[in-house]
């Protein structure tokens, strides 16, 4: 599992920081975290492959957010996506899209489903992994998102496996899932020795473009990696939250309550020329903080 920054600025692209968005890789799923202007761009450059896109997900309905989305979807028409995508995000979403459907801008050939989220909470589940939403404080409606493997099979002693003679295949699947195998000489064998505990999930949330909030909390509480933004610096704190903003040190207040293990700034206003001072600030706060710059790879171990 990992994260990758594609666009890390805010409000607008420049040469340095492409607008917001942020791709998770699960287990050769791609899941899209808002679609800033050329996020397509910034697809082709990253190592993903977004044939595998499962799902995109909008926080909120500012450009900054959002006007890669049409180019990307009309894209994927070109090729030959014939699996079905999921769009979530904010009520006025689909509007938007039918709009550039009608006017013809916009051409879709795969199974589109749009989903305006009207509720907190558990908005998209497979037997693998749950999302789950909560509305951030910004200036127009906001959704925050966390993304939640469930907890995993224990690790499997290979080393042992050879050693007792089980054969590659379905008995080893058999006894990763707690199940006692019968193999071909009659031998019963117990998963216990051979697989460990089970081990916890791993975890991710999203949280652009908010001031400080509760909610931002329960959706990082205890992940592995946070992905907040963090607009500007102390210095324009009052600015910052008057715009529906944070600056660096409230994202990492925010992680640490939270008890997120790592934080990832994001949405650097361009004003910052050299945005080292906001990772300092941030620092100050959880030391396990990092300043996020377009096409890095964060891995969620
Ligand atoms: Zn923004
Ligand atoms: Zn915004």
């Amino acid at each position: 599992m990992r994260v990758l920054t594609l666009g890390t600025g805010a409000g607008r692209p420049t040469l340095q920081r492409h607008t917001s968005a942020t791709a998770l890789e699960y287990e050769g799923e791609t899941f899209l975290f808002d679609c800033g202007e050329a996020t397509q761009l910034q697809l082709i450059r990253s190592p993903l492959k977004w044939g595998k896109l499962t799902a995109v997900f909008i926080g909120h309905l500012h450009g900054d957010h959002l006007y890669g989305l049409p180019g990307l979807l009309g894209t994927l028409s070109l090729g030959e996506r014939q699996d079905l995508l999921r769009v979530f995000g904010p009520a006025g979403l689909k509007e938007y899209l039918r709009v550039h459907q009608e006017t013809k801008s916009l051409w879709i050939n795969y199974p589109l489903e749009v989903v305006e989220i009207e509720a907190p909470g558990l908005i998209f589940e497979t037997e693998r992994y749950q999302v789950f939403c909560a509305p951030l404080s910004h200036l127009i409606p906001c959704w925050g998102y966390a993304f939640r493997e469930r907890p995993r099979p224990g690790a499997f002693d290979e080393a042992k496996a050879r050693e007792l003679g089980i054969p590659e295949g379905p008995e080893r699947m058999d006894l990763v899932r707690g199940r006692a195998v019968k193999l071909a000489d009659g031998r019963v064998v117990a998963p216990e020795g051979l697989v460990g505990p089970p081990r916890p999930g791993r975890s991710f949330a999203y949280c652009l473009d908010t001031r400080p909030c509760p909610e931002a909390l329960q959706l990082a509480c205890g992940v592995d990696l946070l992905v907040h933004e963090a607009t500007f610096g102390s210095e324009y704190r009052e600015e910052a939250h008057q715009w529906g903003h944070s600056c660096a040190e409230d994202a990492a207040r925010a992680a640490r309550e939270a008890g997120a293990k790592r934080l990832i700034l994001t949405h650097i206003s361009q004003r910052y020329t050299e945005p080292q001072i906001l990772l300092r600030e941030a620092r100050r706060e959880h030391p396990d903080s990092e300043l996020a710059e377009d096409l890095q790879s964060f891995s969620v171990p």
